[in-house]
């Protein structure tokens, strides 16, 4: 997929940080501002997923947006550390959810 420049508008390489034709930067380009959305969405429904890791199924959905919107925000320059803070905190969740259940099968009835 080729990309283009925002300033001069010719083809530059897709990993480019600086356009070789007009010396620009090129890392500020829309597409990367909706990466940056989904990463700062992963970490906040990565703490829904940690606060409400008791709460069956409810816990499991913000575990699920978190992941997702993880996955997709790694792409973010500016927020790939709460994309990836995102994502530990969704499975950390679903770990500590499982944990939990594995306790409570495991005591002996009285
Ligand atoms: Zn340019």
């Amino acid at each position: 997929m080729a990309k283009f420049c925002s300033n001069c508008g010719k083809e530059i390489n897709e990993n480019a940080v600086i356009c070789v034709h007009c010396g620009v930067q090129v890392n500020n380009l829309e597409e990367n501002k909706i990466e940056d959305k989904k990463a700062k969405n992963s970490f906040v429904f990565g703490i829904l997923a940690f606060l409400f890791c008791i709460v069956p199924i409810l816990g499991f959905i913000f575990s699920v947006l978190g992941i997702s919107y993880g996955i997709k925000g790694l792409k973010s320059n500016k927020n790939k550390g709460m994309a990836i803070g995102g994502i530990v905190l969704s499975i950390l969740s679903v770990l500590v959810f499982i944990i939990l259940v594995a306790l409570i099968f495991s005591l002996p009835t009285f």
